[in-house]
């Protein structure tokens, strides 16, 4: 068996100790004698599963008890919905800042039940940078404020978390939750797709404070209400059982690698190393504002664009694979998330210096 580093943007790399771990388990969980996708998901081992798993999280991210953590299907995407319809409550207005192509997503699908206020948009310098905090408009009869933290394909990522003015406060944390401590209390809603940082596709962890569930317009489908979610235990219907078990895998290897704090620590010095190699040469560059570079999606460019593709099949000879860089930005995006050994940063870089050498 060869595992190559994988810097694919998502579905992405996970631990390989919970891969290990996952493997052993897989025939017999814990002397049950029954793989975990085929528990009743109202079983006492499933539910001693889950309830580990939700207590991991807010352990991890010193979630406080006025917060409810839900774990639904539907992705990220799913959110993009559900934020207006249950954070509206009879306001019209909601406001969104845009950073690129995910916070444009929700903007579109927040379309469908509000309008839209876009706070501050970086569309003008082809989201490689975060508009500046205090040309921010934010009507204060907005339901909320919306913000991408991580935007997975551009490479940007906030380094603070934005006054918000008193707004309830929304972030879609896909790509970089759990990569970094963050101040939960600050937040009405953070929501974020598994499939980047935290498991397998198929489940969406949402933490939403406890005051903003439950006031839904009656005709919201019980499926897009978190207040059903929560009373239920986000068992309303059958859960993703398996995605839920190997999420919690991860939280527990996150718990075993000292936390956030060290994993945080890991990410800057990972990312570090990444960018000193792109900025000290001419024969790569970024296109990203140096003060919102992301930790987790690294974009670059080569001078010669007609080397990029002799670029990625040497790398994969390398096993350094899915560097291609999206449609939308053109050249590499190395995707780094927790579970990217530093030593497949290492890796990349010495690629990237014998590339250089050979055709700089
Ligand atoms: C991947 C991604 C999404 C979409 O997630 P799905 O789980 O596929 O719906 C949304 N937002 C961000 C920031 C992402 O990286």
């Amino acid at each position: 068996m060869s595992r190559v580093y994988n810097f694919s943007a998502g579905p992405s790399m996970l631990p390989e100790a919970v891969l290990n771990q996952a493997r052993e388990e897989m025939l017999d969980w814990q002397g049950s004698g029954m793989s975990v996708m085929e528990m009743s998901h109202r079983g006492k081992e499933f539910v001693s599963i889950a309830e580990k798993a939700e207590a991991d999280v807010r352990g991890l991210m010193a979630i406080p008890d006025n917060y409810r953590v839900l774990f639904l299907q539907g992705g990220a995407t799913s959110q993009f919905a559900m934020v207006p319809l249950n954070l509206l409550q009879g306001a019209t207005k909601a406001c969104y800042v845009n950073t690129g192509s995910w916070s444009k997503k929700a903007i579109s699908e927040a379309g469908k039940f509000a309008e839209v206020i876009v706070s501050a948009t970086s569309e003008a310098e082809k989201f490689t940078t975060i508009p500046a905090q205090d040309s921010w408009q934010i009507d204060s009869d907005a339901a909320y404020l919306h913000y991408t933290s991580n935007e997975t394909i551009g490479g940007v990522e906030f380094q603070e978390i934005p006054d918000s003015k008193g707004l309830t406060l929304v972030s879609d944390m896909s790509s970089n939750i759990l990569s970094r401590a963050v101040d939960v209390s600050k937040f009405g809603v953070i929501y974020a797709g598994a499939q980047k940082n935290m498991g397998p596709a198929g489940i969406t962890l949402v933490i939403v404070r406890e005051d903003l569930m439950g006031n839904v317009p009656a005709s919201t489908p019980s499926m897009l209400d978190y207040a059903q979610h929560a009373k239920s235990d986000s068992m309303m219907n059958t859960p993703p059982t398996y995605s839920w078990y190997l999420m919690g895998l991860v939280f527990e290897w996150i718990k075993n690698n000292g936390g956030l704090a060290a994993i945080e620590a890991r990410n800057i010095r990972k990312a570090g190393k990444l960018y000193d190699q792109i900025d000290g040469s001419d024969f790569y560059s970024s296109p990203v504002d140096p003060a919102y570079r992301s930790r987790m999606n690294v974009p670059f460019i080569l001078a010669d664009d007609s080397l990029n593709d002799k670029f990625l099949s040497g790398a994969k000879n390398e096993g350094l694979v899915t560097l291609k860089g999206h449609r939308s930005v053109g050249g590499m995006r190395a995707s780094i998330y927790n579970a990217m050994p530093e030593a497949g940063i290492d890796a990349l870089v010495s690629f990237m210096q014998e590339f250089e050498r050979s055709n700089g």
